[in-house]
């Protein structure tokens, strides 16, 4: 499909699409853009009520969605060696985050969720796709049964195909919290798939960027893994419109680890080389002239 996403992309010399979940296939978006309709199971809980956003300064600031995994009845990995479990760590670490950046004032935050309970994956993104936002960021913390020394901290981004296959294996683990009732992207005209495409490729691009953002702000404050930028098919990542990773904090299997991840000290660093990551990732983008 390649030569017809070239031809497409040059001929019409598109605007990237604006993705909409209503209305007629084509019709012209708010900033003039084209309008991508997506079926009703792509956006998920459209009606449900939406999180609070944090305020900031400044003319129209922008806005990163924070997402704790799992949640309610999915409880994520568990650790063998402290009594926590995946879904109280990543609420945790999420609300750390949002304050340093509510404190700092620089941008808009919310979070998918601030309490105990379950959403789907498609749910979660479509809560940024309603909230518009900038950026959107699922926090996770890792587990590896069979290596108890894996340790550090990983940044995925979305790929078709996995890095390798504890990547595969990883992605595999996560997605399976959406077994009962998952929604998909999937709009059936050839169309919007291209447009979605296009609009999939520049968020994946951005999306990588801000990995290595992160890896360069963050990693004088916590660990991460050597080899700290993955990628594989997540379905949490997959708006297409919206630049997204998925970060695991760090190993629940390991000890040092998962003493790290729940304690006040790690928590705080984790959220402030975060806040570091996000604010020069708008301040570089948001830049005048560019
Ligand atoms: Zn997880």
């Amino acid at each position: 499909m390649t030569w017809l996403l070239v031809i497409l992309a040059s001929l019409l010399r598109l605007p990237l699409p604006v993705i909409a979940d209503g209305g007629p296939a084509g019709e012209a978006g708010p900033g003039g853009g084209i309008v991508i309709p997506l079926s009703p199971s792509a956006g998920g809980a459209e009606d449900g009520p939406l999180p609070s956003v944090t305020p900031a300064r400044g003319a129209d600031p922008p806005l990163v969605v924070i997402d704790p995994g799992h949640g309610g009845r999915d409880p994520g990995a568990s650790s063998p060696v402290a009594d926590i479990r995946e879904k109280d760590v990543t609420l945790a670490l999420a609300r750390a985050m949002r304050d340093a950046l509510a404190r700092s004032g620089r941008v808009r935050v919310a979070l998918t969720r601030d309490e105990d309970v379950y959403l789907g994956l498609p749910d979660r993104y479509a809560v940024a796709r309603r909230l518009g936002a900038d950026l959107f960021i699922s926090v996770h913390a890792d587990a590896a049964p069979a290596n108890d020394q894996a340790r550090g901290a990983t940044i995925y981004t979305l790929s078709e195909v996995a890095s390798d296959r504890e990547a595969a294996a990883l992605a595999a683990r996560e997605n399976e919290a959406d077994l009962i009732g998952g929604a998909r992207l999937s709009p059936d005209p050839d169309v919007n798939l291209i447009l979605i495409d296009l609009a999939q490729r520049e968020s994946m691009d951005v999306s990588a960027e801000f990995a290595r953002l992160l890896h360069r702000e963050a990693s004088p404050v916590f660990p991460f893994r050597p080899d700290w930028h993955r990628f594989a098919a997540f379905i949490v990542l997959k708006a297409p419109d919206i630049p997204s990773i998925l970060f695991e904090s760090g190993y629940l299997t390991n000890a040092v680890d998962a003493e790290y991840v729940r304690s006040e000290t790690g928590r705080e660093q984790i959220a402030e080389g975060m806040r570091r990551a996000i604010e020069a990732h708008f301040a570089r983008r948001f830049l005048p002239g560019r």
